[in-house]
């Protein structure tokens, strides 16, 4: 069976940055990933938040930036390569791959981040693909002259509402209630953008079709206004994320919602599994905090590989 130091299961900003350390100090580091390197912040248009990029970056350069810089010092890359099962032999994990190979590693970085929820209504699954997304990044510019409707009241929602105005001519934000979760300063470029209209305290009920793809969404009221049809020709959900947790589930402690609980070292609750980004219980989930966790994962990983494994006199 191959034999790694080191396992990193994701390739978002944790898994890559865990990759950069793990492979700077010369372990053999692997990095399983079920798609191409980058993770969630492919789907974002532009980073504003992360330092040393004073006019922002988009997400996909930062993916392949923190790709190549990996790659330079010797991680190694397994793309469109799912783990499937991770199981305990003696101090060391047998990982085992969709295509059913198998493969020893001395520690295991998990870095699988987390997946866009889903409203789970009428018509949802129906028009998939054909109006209804959860990435702007990708299908924005299929709405160019067009209205759609943005669903949810975070950061995600509101920033991604705003990069659709470059191509809709209309994006509706949709609310369930009357006051945005979103970060206070993105919430202002939002009120400044004339092309976003608020729909508050409203829900959807129904994503309605004609002709094969969205013709409109049905809102209700949270507080007892009458029931809407709004005519739009695309929906965006970004209604928060669910971690990527089943594979660990029975390995160490989750929190009620699913994500792994570590140590501020990144430690799970099993000796030489590590966790870091947004699959864990961190509160702060940004690409910096998912970077510097994945670079703590790393270290600590790798101390206890060399200690373990006598590899420091
Ligand atoms: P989030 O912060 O959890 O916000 C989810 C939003 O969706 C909330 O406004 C929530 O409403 C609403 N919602 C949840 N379930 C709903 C449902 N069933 N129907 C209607 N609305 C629903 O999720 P997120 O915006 O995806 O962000 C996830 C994490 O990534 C956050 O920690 C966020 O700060 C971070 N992030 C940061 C940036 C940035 O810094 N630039 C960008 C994107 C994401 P309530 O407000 O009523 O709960």
């Amino acid at each position: 069976m191959e034999t790694v130091d080191i396992a990193i299961i994701g390739g978002g900003p944790a898994g890559l940055t865990a990759a950069l350390y793990a492979a700077r100090a010369r372990t053999r580091t692997v990095v399983f990933e079920s798609g191409l390197p980058g993770g969630q912040i492919v789907t974002t248009e532009r980073v504003e938040n992360y330092p040393g990029f004073p006019e922002g970056i988009t997400g996909p350069e930062i993916g392949e930036l923190m790709h190549r810089q990996a790659e330079r010092f010797g991680a190694e890359f397994r793309t469109f390569t799912p783990i499937e099962r991770i199981e305990p032999s003696d101090l060391d994990f047998v990982l085992t791959t969709a295509e059913g190979d198998k493969v020893l590693a001395h520690a295991v970085i998990l870095a699988t981040g987390a997946v866009p929820k889903r409203l789970d209504v009428p018509g949802e699954a129906e028009y998939t693909g054909r109006g209804v997304s959860w990435c702007a990044t990708c299908d924005g510019a299929f709405f160019r002259d067009k209205v759609v409707a943005v669903i949810g009241g975070g950061d995600a929602a509101v920033e991604e509402a705003m990069f659709l105005t470059k191509f809709a001519s209309k994006v509706y934000l949709v609310h369930r209630r009357d006051e945005l979760r979103a970060t206070k300063c993105i919430q202002e470029q939002c009120f400044a953008n004339e092309k976003i209209e608020m729909r508050w305290s409203r829900v959807v009920t129904e994503i309605i079709g004609e002709d094969g793809k969205v013709a409109a969404i049905r809102l209700a009221s949270t507080k007892g206004e009458p029931e809407e049809v709004l005519p739009v020709d695309g929906v965006f959900e970004f209604v928060g994320v669910e971690p990527q947790s089943a594979l660990v589930k029975d390995l160490c402690d989750l929190d009620e919602h699913g994500y792994v609980k570590v140590d501020h070292n990144g430690l799970t609750s099993y000796p030489g599994l590590y966790a870091a980004g947004d699959v864990t219980d961190s509160e702060l989930k940004q690409v910096i905090t998912a970077a510097a966790k994945g670079a703590s994962a790393a270290f600590e990983a790798v101390k206890w590989i060399d200690e373990r494994l006598c590899r420091v006199s």
